[in-house]
């Protein structure tokens, strides 16, 4: 059965972080992998994180199964940060949130779910998109398609493309929306262009699906938030793929949310038996302990305070790292405007060199990005700043 298989692609960023760990340049930098990192690039666990897994130790009576649907105050205190407390949808009772393994197990979840409203439904991503997106729907068997998104030539958005796109579409199709922090190209709607796609997704009564992988990256927890509130306030159906991985620095203990908004409460107990359903098929219930740890800290104002405080230095530095990025190549005479990395967001931008120019910053210089010229901001550092600007104007010149 097996001697028929071929094998899959090696994934690039793993390959990369394998070439660039047996790399023994001192002065080598690694932009490839997506994961915070400090200023010594370490991807240290947070301090309230550490006092809730030391709350948790203490207080823990049992191991016992948790149920598909995960802990309810978990899924209680993450559908109040993606949408506020506040929201009319809450207080109307029309969400339903399941803890997930990750933003993965989460849109893993809401592809099934889709395909379970839906089955001949179209799951439309922007051009382009987290690399692992058209392969989650795909396993569930829903057909992907693409709507304009990011312009490589002017570094913006291809806004009028996107929404004319938007607008030939209907009730059979499923819109993927990067709530903040787009990833690859770190180009965000404004607030202007989310009330526009608001306005269209009631016109065309398409479901849209937003992902919320970096809530707190971009400009804060409640301004990354807009989109989706936005979004949640004006359609009758909506789903929310929530992670906990990259804001909680919680990566391998997967943790993060699906949640469901459906027109009635009554139809959102329905839908929450069906995603329960899809649950137990996929891998029957979440893990528990980073999921613990998140409502501990959302659970106290002091430990949340503190979490607020935590993210907001992973944040600074991102955008410190863009800003200083900018700064340095302009100021070592580069004529070229990379201003466009300054005004992105979140964990990632295209450089915007060729495949060529990125082999050579890999061969000459010890610098390593994936070949789009996605490069992970969180990589640069005061050190190697100076180092990677000028190997930047010596592949341009
Ligand atoms: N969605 C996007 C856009 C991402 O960039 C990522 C992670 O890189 C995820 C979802 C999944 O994150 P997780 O590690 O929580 O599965």
């Amino acid at each position: 059965m097996f001697s028929t298989l071929k094998a899959m692609p090696a994934d690039p960023i793993l390959g990369l972080l394998s070439q660039y760990r047996d790399d023994p340049r001192h002065e080598k930098i690694d932009l490839g992998v997506g994961v915070y990192k400090d200023v010594l690039g370490n991807t240290p666990i947070l301090d309230c994180v550490k006092t809730a897994e030391q709350r948790r130790t203490a207080t823990e009576t049992t191991k016992v199964y948790i149920g598909p649907a995960g802990s309810s105050d978990f899924n209680r205190l993450i559908a109040e940060l993606a949408f506020g407390e506040q929201h009319p949808t809450l207080n109307a009772g029309r969400i339903r949130s399941v803890s997930t393994p990750g933003g993965t197990g989460a849109l893993r979840v809401a592809a099934d779910f889709i395909k379970r409203c839906r089955p001949g439904a179209t799951v439309w991503v922007s051009d382009p998109t987290w690399a692992n997106h058209s392969g989650l729907f795909e396993a569930a068997g829903l057909k992907v398609e693409r709507y304009p998104y990011y312009d490589y030539a002017t570094k913006a958005l291809k806004f009028d493309e996107m929404l004319a796109k938007l607008n030939t579409l209907g009730e059979n199709d499923v819109v993927l929306l990067h709530a903040c922090c787009h990833n690859p190209s770190g180009q965000d709607l404004s607030k202007e262009q989310w009330d526009q796609v608001v306005q269209v997704a009631v016109k065309r009564g398409f479901t849209p699906l937003i992902d919320m992988a970096y809530q707190g990256f971009g400009d804060g927890v409640e301004e990354d938030a807009y989109g989706v509130r936005k979004m949640a306030a004006a359609v009758e159906d909506m789903l929310l793929c929530s992670s906990c991985s990259k804001n909680f620095g919680l990566y391998r203990e997967r943790i993060g949310a699906c949640s469901i908004i459906a027109n009635s409460s009554a139809a959102a107990d329905v839908a929450l038996s069906v995603l329960l359903y899809v649950v137990r098929c996929l891998y029957s219930m979440p893990p528990a302990h980073g999921a613990a740890l998140v409502e501990t800290i959302l659970g106290d104002n002091q430990l949340k305070q503190q979490w607020l405080d935590e993210l907001k230095v992973m944040r600074d530095r991102i955008n410190g790292n863009r800003a200083i990025l900018v700064e340095r190549l302009k100021a070592i005479g580069v004529e070229r405007d990379f201003s466009f990395i300054a005004r992105q967001k979140g964990m990632f931008s295209f450089l915007g060199v060729s495949p060529e120019q990125v082999e050579q910053l890999k061969q000459e210089f010890g610098i390593y990005m994936v070949d789009s010229s996605r490069i992970s901001i969180a990589g640069i550092s005061d050190s190697n700043v100076d180092y990677l600007a000028k190997s930047i104007a010596k592949v341009l010149q």
